[in-house]
């Protein structure tokens, strides 16, 4: 039988993810898609038979509890993608752990079990800001997805790991999947942009298909926003994040629908039990 691989969507609304939190925009003010493009996604799933696990921002489920209730009653894993979207390194430890804190009380109790997992806005990209895996040890998580030492851009660096491993505080990393190049070039696939919108289907499906074989499974992770034909963003975001944000919108869906006819995909809970178990 195939190997199930591991289908994360980090649950915000378009304007979380925007670059940097524009000065005096009220969240509250901004039109919500996130329940119509989350509805989107759980039919695309109940149709494939596939599975996910959900990192919902704290922030989306204070607002939305029956959003969480209606993910986790149809089979799929919540987790905590933060509370309220800052940056890491932005934060002290206290803070930190305040905001990890938060979203992981509100999910528990729309969701109603207890959360395991947390992948952090933006990922965290340098060894020093590896604090944060202590604090999500302390507050009892069992398994972070957000570590991604290369440079952002190029995607340089070498000896990234690529399969799964535990920091010393026991807190399991479940690395997303860069596909190796000459030079030390990292090619990433797993979500945002490079998950169907800029890269051609069959080149992702390959890359699947080589981690599978070296590796095992493989994390990757997509945004409800990603599938609205409609781009929106705050006041003031760059050209290129607009770019980037906008590039392949169209092409998300159809992609999406075929990556999951092809490769099963479960929650992170079942594809790594043996890992969790440990
Ligand atoms: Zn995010």
């Amino acid at each position: 039988m195939a190997i199930a691989h591991a289908l994360t969507i980090d649950v915000e609304e378009w304007f979380h993810d925007d670059w940097r939190p524009a000065r005096g925009v009220d969240w509250r003010d901004l039109p919500s898609t996130v329940a119509r493009d989350v509805t989107l996604l759980l039919d695309l799933l109940a149709r494939t038979g596939a599975r996910a696990t959900f990192f919902v921002l704290g922030d989306v489920a204070r607002r939305q509890p029956d959003l969480v209730k209606r993910i986790a009653a149809a089979g799929h894993e919540i987790a905590s993608h933060g509370d309220a979207h800052r940056l890491v390194p932005t934060q002290n430890r206290a803070e930190f752990a305040a905001d990890v804190r938060d979203s992981i009380a509100v999910l528990s109790e729309c969701a109603g079990v207890r959360i395991a997992g947390y992948r952090a806005p933006y990922f965290l990209r340098r060894p020093r800001d590896l604090w944060a895996i202590d604090v999500l040890a302390e507050l009892g998580l069992r398994y972070d997805t957000s570590y991604a030492p290369v440079r952002w851009m190029p995607y340089l660096g070498r000896g990234i790991p690529r399969a799964p491993y535990r920091h010393p505080c026991g807190v399991w990393e479940f690395p997303l999947p860069f596909a190796e190049r000459f030079g030390g070039w990292n090619l990433p696939y797993a979500g945002g942009g490079p998950l169907l919108r800029f890269l051609p289907y069959r080149v992702v499906e390959q890359a699947l298909r080589a981690h599978e074989a070296a590796i095992g499974p493989a994390v990757v992770y997509c945004h409800p926003w990603e599938l609205d034909a409609e781009v929106r963003s705050l006041p003031g975001t760059p050209r290129h994040v607009r770019l980037w944000k906008r590039l392949g919108r169209a092409r998300m869906l159809p992609a999406l629908t075929r990556l999951l006819a092809t490769f099963p995909f479960r929650p992170i809970r079942e594809v790594y039990a043996n890992e969790l178990a440990a």
